[in-house]
């Protein structure tokens, strides 16, 4: 299998339902949620309670039943608990995205979360959002609707970005996120694997 073969399954696992690639999904999944498990802090609903301090960065929140991961959602927010706690009360709202989760078996005894990164500038907090919803994409597990948030800006201050994961290297896999501003005077290309001012969030 050559390179451009393996990108196009990797791109389908994340984009598509295919039943001979839900095995392979699934073990591939287990595999990030656990190195994240295990890399980053993880939150419940008594910690979010008592924290009354403002952190600022992107997060991931999940639902787990049984050992089981049932949906994931990537979010950012200047002020991280408080997102938490909104998050939490929200599931007995109808909101169409908690009336989902609801549906899906989620409570606030197995929501959880994880501080995938700590990050005080908004505008790199919408980057390494979008960083974090490509690793993290999946048509089994995650919520995401939006892959980039339109208030995310090129060096310009241009919004409503546009953003594609590709194979960089002809001859083995190398992945890369690239956001791409849509001014056509500007069109700034900013790869997110390669963002001196995000290289230390990498994972
Ligand atoms: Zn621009």
């Amino acid at each position: 299998m050559n390179a451009q073969e393996k990108f196009n399954i990797i791109k389908d696992v994340k984009t598509k339902l295919k039943q001979e690639l839900i095995r392979l999904h699934e073990a591939y999944y287990y595999k990030i949620i656990n190195y994240l498990k295990g890399l980053k802090i993880c939150i419940d609903y008594n910690l979010i309670k008592k924290e009354k301090t403002v952190f600022s960065g992107v997060y991931l929140m999940y639902c787990e039943i049984d050992n089981e991961i049932i949906f994931t959602y990537v979010g950012e927010s200047i002020d991280l608990f408080k997102r938490f706690r909104q998050h939490v009360a929200n599931l007995n709202t109808t909101k169409k995205k908690y009336k989902k989760m609801r549906s899906l078996g989620a409570s606030e005894k197995n929501i959880k979360f994880l501080i995938l990164t700590f990050e005080s500038d908004q505008n790199k907090r919408l980057l390494l959002e979008t960083y974090y919803i490509y690793i993290l994409r999946s048509k089994i597990y995650n919520l995401n609707t939006k892959l980039l948030s339109k208030k995310a800006k090129c060096d310009q201050n241009h919004g409503n970005m546009t953003s594609k994961l590709l194979n960089v290297n002809k001859l083995s896999i190398k992945l890369n996120v690239f956001v791409k501003c849509r001014n056509k005077l500007c069109k700034q290309i900013i790869n997110l694997y390669d963002f001196n001012g995000l290289l230390y969030n990498r994972i």
